[in-house]
């Protein structure tokens, strides 16, 4: 009997464990890290889902209207009716109002949003509609990070979580909260959204004051994807600030033919100085792009 015969079965279990081994972290992590990112056109209003392959599902903002419901149906499986975190920038009905039609039909772990109160007949419902449900509500701002399984976080850039300004009532949809006069729009919170080597910068509708405020904290803004402030408003997104942010890609949740002129000609020239790829949805429809945590790529579907 020679050597390998006699330890044959050795040699077979240790190949059999070095393979277990070899594929373990791979099964274990490999298939979980994954992420996949809509930007959905409902038109004019911003809706983002992020559908990470370890089973988290996150929807920032929901559109002006029931559209996101045909949009979320697509992205997800039939069967899957939960949604673990849902971010509301600001109570703007642009923003809010498809969250208000997913509450009735999803069940949802958990609502972030920032601490104001504003009086609007979909924000009460949508307020209504928590309470009812028992959703656990959290208000974060500057200095709040959120992890989202092993691999992602948000960090909260904005509002300032100013002793005074947290519960400032809104009567109505042009009326200024804060010491410094700022729009509710400038009320909406503020993210980088960070996932192993991809990262991006989610601003709501916050204009050009909020913008110098995050760069004087002299956070790294840099992000591969800029969700670019307020549909494109001329009023956000200054030259000072997209340097800093200096995204691959600029996307701009607009609808076609909108009221307010949104992106503005301005807006558009600063965002193709700084050589960002512009996506629209009034012009690309659904945006969509995927990502290993190391590489970042735009896809059709
Ligand atoms: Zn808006």
């Amino acid at each position: 009997m020679n050597y390998i015969e006699k330890y044959r079965y050795y040699i077979l279990f240790f190949i059999f464990i070095v393979a277990v081994l070899v594929w373990l972290p791979i099964i274990v992590y490999g298939q979980n890290i994954g992420l996949k990112t809509w930007f959905f056109d409902v038109g004019q209003g911003d809706a983002i889902f992020l559908n990470f392959a370890d089973g988290n599902q996150v929807l920032i903002d929901g559109g002006p209207d029931g559209k996101i419901l045909q949009k979320l149906g697509k992205a997800m499986p039939f069967y899957d009716r939960d949604i673990d975190l849902i971010i509301l920038t600001h109570p703007h009905k642009d923003h809010v109002f498809g969250i208000v039609e997913i509450l009735k039909r999803y069940k949802v772990g958990k609502i972030v949003l920032s601490k104001i109160n504003f009086d609007s007949a979909v924000y009460k419902e949508f307020m209504d509609i928590v309470k009812l449900k028992n959703i656990p509500l959290k208000y974060l701002g500057d200095g709040d990070i959120i992890n989202v399984g092993n691999f992602a976080e948000f960090d909260f850039l904005s509002p300032e979580l100013v002793e005074g300004l947290k519960n400032k009532d809104f009567a109505g949809e042009n009326e200024s909260f804060g010491a410094k006069g700022q729009s509710l729009n400038d009320s909406s919170l503020v993210m980088k959204f960070i996932f192993g080597n991809n990262s991006i910068l989610f601003t709501g509708d916050v204009g050009v004051d909020i913008e110098n405020t995050i760069l004087l904290q002299r956070y790294n803004v840099k992000s591969d994807i800029l969700k670019v402030g307020h549909h494109g408003s001329k009023y956000s997104s200054s030259e000072e600030f997209l340097k800093s942010v200096f995204p691959e890609y600029a996307v701009i949740q607009v609808g076609a033919k909108n009221k307010y002129g949104h992106p503005t000609e301005q807006t558009l020239g600063r965002l193709a100085k700084i050589g960002a790829k512009i996506l629209r949805n009034d012009l690309d429809g659904d945006i969509i792009f995927i990502s290993d945590g190391k590489e970042l790529y735009k896809t059709k579907d």
